[in-house]
């Protein structure tokens, strides 16, 4: 069958955070003799885009309103991240150095949706199914489903990837004219809350629902800022499918950003020169356990208890562990995060921003990696960690639920209940424990990298549910 993905973000062409990781892993696993696949993205100003050579296969323009956007498709020539990459390029709007955090990403993104399907549907074939991913395509199942101009899309069924619920594309009917005409009586199909809401819109419209783990589902039916009642009435065509992790990228055999690479059969030596290396960068003390945190400061991923975690943590425990912390967004807790390296001097440091490459070194090099998250959909942290040899502490909340068990119950991580301090700290005391006794310790690790998170099962799950819209859009 021909695939389409589309969404904002794709590794490594455009990154913000997990999105991108799904985005540019999952399609590769699809891609086969029985399956072609393909990933729309915008085309923003970033190195992967400079560095790699590109075709145009399409242009037009992309009528927004009273604007009218001149546009273009380009393809990546040689299809290097196993599958067809297309970029959507608006100049105007997206070529710009960040993919998100602007004034004008209702027009950008309504934009994208639109060009994206003006391309698709003057193309000669129709593609089998469309997986839309994320609020920034939302919009896409009803413009294929009500647009006159896209009537040729009608009969091919979409599916709608939820990666965050809290994000939902909004805004006012002000700006109803930006849509291509439609059938006005099905202006009911946009809105939700007086709104029109691009998320809402596609749980309304789309084929099918997948969320990014089954926990973060059921959650969802009952808090999802707003949307819960209308996830309990899509529940008939939903489902939750955990992310996987993509091997060819996350492998600590294989990956070239480690000072040294290693496998289960050697991982207490291979995590310890990482560990070295990164503590002598960092000014931390590679003989006492490392605690680290990689994501978006967010009060989403619980990054406001940082600061204190840190502080309570290294006053109780004298100094005897290091924190690591990678990250940046909430201006204050980067501030406070930024405080505390006066005060903890050799047992504590914070790398403010986004590296990719840091990223990879600290799941490496850590003992420990902590996620204290309110929400977390899915999580990919803890899985990478997990088979780079590192116990994840995480609170019991969406994927990271169902994919850490608590070592008291003969799991694979630490885990707490409430995203608070005290916990927190609670489960910091349970790991300093456990660092002491060496053999629990490795044997803990051993598990977490021979647990399988590859994508080539999830993958099937995807399309199996794609073979299922599509059988019931033929019936
Ligand atoms: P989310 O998508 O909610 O941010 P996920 O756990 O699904 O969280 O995915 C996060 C991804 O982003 C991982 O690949 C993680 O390593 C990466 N990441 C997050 N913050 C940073 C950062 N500051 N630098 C490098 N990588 C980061």
């Amino acid at each position: 069958m021909e695939i389409f993905h589309i969404g904002a973000e794709c590794y490594p062409v455009a990154k913000v955070g997990g999105l991108a990781d799904v985005v540019g892993a999952l399609p590769k696993y699809q891609n086969n003799s029985e399956h072609i696949v393909r990933v729309v993205i915008p085309h923003y100003d970033t190195a992967f885009i400079k560095e790699n050579k590109f075709d145009c296969v399409h242009s037009g323009f992309v009528k927004l309103g009273n604007f009218n956007f001149p546009f273009t498709v380009q393809k990546e020539k040689k299809d290097n991240l196993g599958f067809e990459l297309y970029l959507v390029e608006i100049p105007d709007l997206f070529d710009r150095k960040d993919i998100y955090g602007y004034e004008d990403d209702i027009e950008r993104f309504l934009s994208f949706q639109i060009a994206t399907l003006d391309w698709i549907s003057t193309r000669n074939e129709v593609p089998d199914i469309i997986n839309c991913h994320d609020h920034h395509t939302g919009l896409i199942p009803f413009m294929m489903l009500y647009a006159n101009k896209y009537e040729k899309l009608r009969k091919t069924p979409t599916v709608i990837t939820i990666h965050n619920s809290i994000y939902q594309g909004q805004f006012g009917f002000n700006k109803l004219y930006y849509l291509p005409d439609f059938d006005l009586s099905k202006v009911n199909f946009l809105e939700w809350n007086d709104k029109i809401n691009s998320l809402a819109s596609a749980i309304k419209c789309a084929s099918a629902v997948t969320t990014v783990s089954p926990n973060y589902l059921n959650e969802i039916n009952n808090s999802a800022y707003g949307l819960e009642s209308l996830f309990n009435l899509a529940r008939h065509k939903s489902k939750g499918i955990l992310n996987g992790i993509d091997l060819e990228v996350w492998n600590p055999k294989t990956d070239k950003m480690l000072s040294t690479n290693y496998s289960t059969r050697n991982f207490e030596k291979g995590k310890q020169v990482n560990k070295e290396k990164l503590c002598y960068q960092f000014d931390l003390d590679p003989t006492k356990p490392l605690f680290s945190f990689i994501g978006r400061l967010l009060e989403e991923k619980g990054a406001d208890l940082l600061p204190h975690i840190a502080a309570l943590a290294l006053s109780e425990n004298f100094k005897q562990i290091n924190f690591l912390f990678l990250g940046s967004g909430n201006t204050e807790i980067e501030n406070q995060l930024s405080h505390l390296l006066a005060s903890f001097k050799g047992n504590y440091n914070f790398f403010i921003g986004y590296n990719e490459e840091l990223a990879h070194q600290i799941y490496a090099a850590s003992d420990f990696l902590l996620m204290p998250s309110r929400i977390e959909p899915c999580g990919l942290n803890q899985m990478y960690a997990m088979h780079y040899g590192t116990i994840p502490i995480v609170r019991r909340t969406g994927g990271l639920k169902d994919t850490v068990i608590d070592i008291g119950d003969n799991g694979n991580g630490i885990c707490h209940d409430q995203a608070s301090i005290v916990d927190v700290c609670f489960s910091i005391q349970r790991a300093v424990n456990l660092y002491k006794d060496k053999k629990s310790l490795n044997k803990i690790r051993r598990k977490g990298m021979n647990t399988d998170h590859s994508w080539e099962s999830v993958s099937l799950e995807y399309i199996e549910i794609y073979n299922l819209t599509i059988i019931k859009n033929e019936i």
